[in-house]
């Protein structure tokens, strides 16, 4: 059912853009196949959140490991019922390829199903373990919470972190899954949310997973002697900000390095492997007009990358795909300061402008909406809690409708071309690791 749902939304979508899906760019270079397929989602990161990041890290002119990678896409993000999306249904998209409404994990919109009813959805994850792959699932988030959620589980709302909490525990076949979110895994009676008495670490273990819950016991994992299928916790909720992060606290970087080999490793057994990593804490910091924050998990993120462009390159049979859920915030960059005054932490800083003898002073950065609104200008910006000025007084900075910078390398990149839609980032995948629906 779910099978034919997704044949038919995607035979209509073809009729619709009928140039688009049988293009010469795509039917000339479709044997680009690759065995291995990495979707690394940086959750709230538009266009500004790149720049901003690069004149943090080093300077206007030094580009981020991201930017090395040779295709770019901008992706609209846009749900069924809302033109700014939230991260249920835009990971929702990247997963399976099928927009639906905002909340909903893994699932169609009855409106839009040719059913009339919501549907559970096919994952990249399903199809990767039908095609004999080994899959892992790492975020830096509760591993309950929306963007990992939609990639092995199916709730009509991304609230019901218990329920999604419960689907995960079901999903033995998984072979890596990396997170946060232990509050969810427990009973009431042990400290957790649990209403159910389920205590679900336990009945993960009981089916031959290995179920690690600390820091410095993930830390003693060689991943490349790892038999069983691995669950790891590290936090109740989420993990930490990299800008707070503890020594002995695992970084997003390394818990990518151990997921690539680790996968590498089951990989040779199988026909490969599919990894998602999310760096999910770019989007909390945004929320928050916490800046720094932001652009500390910003440049952690592009470690990753890093490690993984490293880890990659030699044997070209991956393909590699960075993208993000939507933008979060509506992050701004303003002139007109030098670039010396710019560069590293001089970008959350105030400036100041003569304009025929007035002097306006400003910040380089801003926002569109958040809790920044009444930050005073002359405060401190250097300081990591810090809320630069944002435009409209909301509790939490709203998500925005941007398109998303869409980054490819690897066999099968070049179908990250151009203004696509977010739904085709699950095609571009599918169609490099030659999945079948
Ligand atoms: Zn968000």
């Amino acid at each position: 059912m779910i099978f034919q749902i997704q044949k038919v939304l995607t035979i209509t979508l073809c009729a619709f853009v009928f140039v688009s899906c049988t293009s010469d760019r795509s039917s000339s270079r479709s044997h680009e196949h690759a065995q291995n397929g990495i979707l690394f989602i940086i959750d709230g990161m538009g266009p500004a959140h790149i720049t901003a990041a690069r004149i943090f890290k080093n300077n206007s002119d030094t580009p981020l490991a991201m930017e090395s990678m040779e295709h770019l896409a901008m992706a609209r993000t846009h749900s069924t019922n809302n033109f700014v999306t939230d991260s249920a249904a835009s990971a929702t998209a990247l997963a399976s390829g099928v927009k639906t409404y905002n909340g909903a994990i893994g699932m169609t919109d009855a409106n839009f199903d040719p059913s009339e009813t919501s549907q559970k959805l096919q994952s990249i994850t399903d199809l990767s373990l039908e095609s004999n792959r080994a899959v892992g699932i790492v975020t830096n988030t509760r591993i309950t919470h929306a963007t990992p959620a939609a990639f092995f589980a199916h709730v009509p709302h991304r609230r019901l972190e218990a329920e999604i909490a419960r689907q995960l525990a079901t999903r033995s076949e998984i072979d890596l899954v990396i997170g946060g979110g232990l509050e969810f895994f427990l009973p009431k009676e042990e400290g957790g949310e649990r209403v159910d008495g389920l205590n679900l670490i336990e009945k993960m273990r009981e089916q031959g997973r290995k179920v690690v819950t600390s820091h410095e016991e993930f830390k003693q994992l060689n991943p490349r002697e790892i038999n069983q299928n691995l669950v790891v916790i590290l936090e109740f909720d989420h993990l930490a900000y990299e800008f707070k992060r503890a020594d002995e606290e695992v970084s997003l970087s390394q818990i990518t390095d151990f997921s690539i080999e680790f996968l590498e490793q089951r990989g040779k057994s199988k026909s490969g492997y599919f990894l998602m990593v999310e760096a999910g804490r770019v989007d909390h910091a945004s929320h928050m007009n916490w800046t720094e924050k932001m652009l500390e998990d910003m440049v952690e993120a592009d470690r990753s990358i890093e490690t993984i462009l490293s880890k990659t390159q030699d044997s070209n049979d991956t393909l590699v795909i960075v993208t993000a859920d939507h933008e979060t915030g509506g992050l701004s960059l303003q002139g007109y300061a030098p670039h010396s005054a710019v560069a590293g932490r001089g970008i959350l800083k105030n400036h100041s402008r003569d304009v025929r003898q007035d002097a306006y002073v400003y910040g380089v950065v801003s926002w569109g909406s958040g809790p920044g609104y009444d930050s005073p200008l002359e405060a401190d910006a250097d300081d990591p809690k810090f809320r630069h000025k944002a435009t409209y007084p909301t509790p939490v900075a709203y998500h925005t409708a941007v398109d998303i910078p869409t980054l490819a390398h690897g066999p099968g990149a070049f179908q990250i071309n151009g203004y696509i839609d977010n739904t085709d980032i699950f095609r571009a995948m599918k169609n490099a690791l030659k999945l079948i629906d």
